[in-house]
């Protein structure tokens, strides 16, 4: 079955968080580039395609932690959120092992968490990753436009992949249509659900076995349904362990057929032999699949698939970092993949601050919006301007430059060819000097003929709308 089929489930919700679509990915890999073999890249790539300093792939809570702390270190990620904005997460609906929190729903949490991230900075779009070549530095991304299917290209100095897993299903009719609603894959996160009723896991391997000596200790009854002779463990201890529990019976050469229900809940399977058995719960663990079906020749994966990274998370491409379920971690839980977010995003800010920054590699940076480094810079554009110009002044340290910078961003997307935007970051240029800039942000108007007719300070969205239509009236 198309897990895309299941993703559709939560379609409306998803689309509720953020308007953004998704992203897929595509691409090709390269091996470690030295440093001078980095400029070199860089120079022959030189175009107008924009340049991100960081491109997170990933929508899930490694990719929003990673943006969180990454935005708040000034550098402005952009998250591309693929297919499933919020990730896997999003299926709970009891969270009960977040920090903080005795029962949050996965949506809820992913709520506050992409609202977290864009607070810090962080920009989305609502793409796919389609080709990632990474056989020139910075990476070049081809991305499609999950709304319109056009794609496009950004180039990233730094990118993190936080893609996650897709769980396997069991392709049976009606295992969709009670996908939640009594059909689950992670026995951890909705057994507490299904205390003192009759439940059954699917599969016959180590996974099968952790979920069901999991479940034995909450449910009546635990039924392990599975296609061979016998469970495939890892761990004899704990199949013992199971294999010793009153409430759990094993039942071989099994496999579901039907999934059926009241059409509000599952209440049963029916099994090949065509017996009905009834159910409260079904719990999935025929496995799950890292999504690197992409990175396969790029980038080095282990047999089952999911990205080696180094002691430092980085992937055995430079300046490409792993994060999250994709990776070998074995802790495929929200807490681990968020921790590992946080982590990572560290060693992206060390590897960034380790590499020449291409100008438009700064907080907000997209192709309407040009970085001014130099007062020769700002006055050969002004010059050669036949629009008005605003000017944002910004700091990396100032949270309020940080909200703003991806609406200014979307703006002059919006402006474009009426209006040219420019930014000024107040630390490394003398603009601000010159024009007495005191507070962050301050945006600065000029007419068509230079003049300057209005200032405003403060990152007040509807002022800036505002300001920008009276400059062009
Ligand atoms: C039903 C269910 C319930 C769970 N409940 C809990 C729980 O209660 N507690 C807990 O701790 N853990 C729980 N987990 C596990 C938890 O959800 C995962 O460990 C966690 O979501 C992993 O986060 P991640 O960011 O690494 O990956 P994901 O959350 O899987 O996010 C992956 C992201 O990558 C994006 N993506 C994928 N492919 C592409 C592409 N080609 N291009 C661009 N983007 C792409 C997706 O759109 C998505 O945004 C549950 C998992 C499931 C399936």
């Amino acid at each position: 079955m198309e897990i895309s089929n299941l993703r559709a489930l939560y379609i409306d919700q998803i689309n509720r968080l953020s308007n953004q679509k998704r992203f897929g990915l595509n691409q090709t890999f390269i091996s470690s580039p030295s440093r001078a073999g980095l400029r070199r890249l860089r120079t022959e790539n030189a175009s107008t395609i924009p340049t991100y300093p960081s491109v997170i792939i990933g929508g899930g809570v490694a990719g929003l932690m990673a943006a969180t702390y990454l935005g708040q270190a000034g550098v402005s990620p952009l998250v591309i959120e693929g297919m499933n904005p919020g990730g896997a997460i999003i299926q709970s609906e009891h969270v009960r092992n977040w920090p903080g929190f005795l029962d949050i729903s996965g949506y809820e949490l992913i709520e506050r968490m992409h609202e977290q991230a864009a607070s810090s900075g962080a920009r989305f779009e609502g793409s796919k990753l389609v080709d990632i070549d990474l056989n020139s530095w910075p990476y070049v991304l081809t991305l499609e436009n999950l709304a319109t299917g056009k794609t496009y290209q950004i180039k990233a100095q730094s990118v993190g992949i936080s893609m996650g897993t897709s769980s396997k299903f069991l392709g049976v009719p009606g295992e969709e249509q009670y996908w939640t609603r009594g059909v689950y894959n992670c026995a951890l996160c909705d057994g507490p659900l299904y205390k003192d009723k009759n439940v059954a896991v699917v599969g016959g391997s180590n996974s099968a076995i952790t979920e069901a000596l999991y479940l034995s200790n909450i449910a009546k009854k635990v039924t392990i349904l599975m296609r061979g002779q016998e469970l495939r463990s890892l761990d004899e201890a704990t199949k013992k362990e199971l294999l010793s529990r009153p409430n759990v019976e094993i039942r071989p050469l099994t496999t579901v057929e039907n999934v059926e229900g009241d059409g509000e809940k599952m209440t049963h399977v029916i099994l090949q032999n065509g017996e009905k058995l009834e159910l409260d719960a079904l719990f999935l663990a025929i496995g799950s699949t890292p999504n690197t079906e992409i990175f396969k020749g790029k980038l080095n994966l282990d047999e089952k698939g999911y990205i080696i990274t180094d002691e430092i998370m980085q992937t055995s491409a430079k300046g490409i970092f792993a994060f999250g379920d994709i990776t070998q971690t074995p802790c495929k839980q929200a807490v681990c993949a968020a921790g590992q977010g946080a982590e990572a995003s560290m060693y992206i800010t060390d590897y960034l601050n380790s590499v020449e920054k291409p100008k438009q590699a700064l907080l907000g940076a997209s192709p309407e919006v040009i970085e001014i480094t130099s007062l020769e810079q700002f006055e050969e554009i002004m010059r050669n301007s036949d629009t008005p110009v605003v000017v944002d002044f910004y700091a990396t340290w100032c949270p309020p430059c940080r909200r703003i910078a991806p609406i200014y961003a979307e703006l002059a997307k919006q402006y474009d060819g009426k209006i040219k935007f420019l930014k000024v970051n107040v630390d490394v240029s003398e603009l601000a000097q010159k024009f007495e800039v005191r507070a962050m942000p301050t945006f600065l108007f000029f007419n068509e003929n230079k003049e300057i007719v209005d200032r405003l300070i403060g990152a007040n969205e509807a002022h800036l709308r505002n300001q920008l239509e009276l400059l062009i009236a």
